[in-house]
């Protein structure tokens, strides 16, 4: 049930041109219950391609190969094969009429090297290319079934579908199925969550669980393998429970939900507003609300307040508690916090304060210093005001981002009444 992804090409790997055939392809296996056991991206050098496909086919059933197969000196995928098989590349005069068609449409003349496209080792099959002229390859080898395919993603596209994807299904006999399920988190490093997930993340575990981290968002990706399809439903959606109950609170959504598609939801469920005053983040918190159709319903706005008079003039906070705290500082948060709630009068509000650098960073408030608070105003006349302390890493604009996300984030927590404790970034303000 194991394939094996071969792509060729010298742009491939001088990293000129990203190898997208591959993951596609690894998308449709797993779909048809086929798992990739690795991908490999082999130069436009014949010897090369060669090894790599001779290797391959004493490994697995299923080698699909992409590229290399156009016409000039550079197209060396069917010489490897030639090579790898021992057996001459011969000619296909059926394929080169249908090149030679295609060649001389409009009166033109078929350069003589398209020839080679219509030649194919002996013993092979070649599939028609319906929008190119770079017929694919069909072999065997060893113990494996070996589809060429052309390297021009349409091209490809168009060959998988009509000629290889309805022949899969004989590749996975007992109609395996792999199910793939990810959640996304946001407040904790992958390795404290690797601790929370403990023996779930077991390698020899089915459904198997591993993270991937990036842009300060930890995804938990589950993938679930059995002979039954019930079976791997009921086995995937058991282990996603498991995670989301270790897990707690950061967990923020599935798949590809963002979190603020994901606040903009929970802020409509509960029937809750939020007006913004961002400082450091000069707004992006409100461009992320924003950004998400149907948020003008529990957007109330915000305010930019970057100078001191302005967080007066706009906010009501005390110059005095600027002049004695600084304006990255706590009680000058909350008071932003406090400010915007009483403005705009929504249920809820933050306020972003902080140094993004590069310049501003002093030794007691580094760059990276962000304070943010939430405020929600509840029924009772004083409203709760929650603070936490980020020291985030980074540039500017890494700086600004993660701020703008740990305010969503903490506003989320806000209104699903959990402690901030678990946002393990941060530190509780007092
Ligand atoms: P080839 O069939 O090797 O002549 O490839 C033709 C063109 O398709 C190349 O110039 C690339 O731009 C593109 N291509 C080839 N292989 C890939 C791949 N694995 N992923 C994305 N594009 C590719
Ligand atoms: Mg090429």
């Amino acid at each position: 049930m194991q394939a094996i992804i071969l792509s060729i090409g010298d742009e491939l790997v001088l990293g000129q041109t990203v190898d997208t055939n591959s993951a596609y392809l690894s998308q449709r296996l797993a779909e048809r219950g086929i798992s990739t056991r690795y991908h490999q991206t082999v130069a436009d050098d014949q010897a090369a391609i060669a090894d790599a496909i001779t290797h391959a086919s004493r490994m697995v059933p299923l080698i699909l190969i992409t590229g290399g197969l156009g016409p000039t000196e550079d197209d060396l995928t069917r010489q490897a094969m030639s090579d790898a098989m021992a057996a001459p590349l011969v000619l296909d005069e059926q394929q080169l009429a249908t090149i030679k068609t295609m060649m001389t449409r409009g009166g033109r003349r078929m350069p003589d090297r398209n020839r080679i496209q219509a030649m194919h080792p002996r013993g092979t099959d070649m599939i028609t290319n319906t929008c190119g002229t770079a017929p694919g390859i069909f072999a065997k080898l060893n113990k494996a079934s070996i589809y060429v395919m052309p390297g021009v993603p349409s091209e490809m596209l168009a060959m998988f579908a009509r000629d290889v994807e309805p022949e899969l299904d004989a590749f996975n006999p007992d109609r395996h199925v792999i199910l793939t399920a990810k959640v996304n988190t946001f407040g904790q490093g992958e390795s404290s969550i690797a601790e929370s997930l403990g023996d779930l993340m077991d390698r020899s575990r089915n459904p198997k669980v591993g993270t991937t981290a990036g842009q300060g968002i930890v995804a938990v990706r589950v993938r679930s393998e059995f002979a039954d399809a019930g079976e791997a439903q009921l086995s995937l959606d058991d282990t996603l429970g498991q995670v989301r109950d270790r897990l707690g609170a950061i967990v923020f959504g599935v798949e590809d939900e963002t979190l603020q598609q994901s606040l903009v939801n929970l802020l409509r469920d509960k029937g809750a507003t939020v007006a913004t005053a961002e400082s450091c983040t000069g707004g992006l918190v409100g461009k992320m609300i924003s950004d998400i159709p149907g948020s003008s319903s529990v957007y109330a706005g915000g305010w930019v307040p970057y100078s001191n008079q302005m967080k007066h003039d706009q906010l009501g906070v005390r110059m005095e508690l600027i002049d004695e705290h600084g304006a990255v500082s706590d009680p000058v948060g909350r008071a932003m916090a406090r400010g915007a709630l009483e403005h705009s009068g929504a249920t809820l509000a933050t306020s972003i304060t902080g140094i993004a650098g590069p310049t501003g960073g002093s030794e007691e408030k580094p760059v990276g210093t962000v304070w943010i608070a939430v405020a929600e105003q509840r029924a009772a006349a004083d409203p709760d005001v929650q603070t936490m302390l980020f020291q985030l890493p980074g540039d500017r604009d890494t700086v600004r981002d993660r701020a703008a996300r740990c305010a969503l984030q903490m506003l989320r927590f806000m209104l699903l009444d959990q402690s901030l404790d678990d946002m393990a970034w941060g530190k509780r303000g007092t």
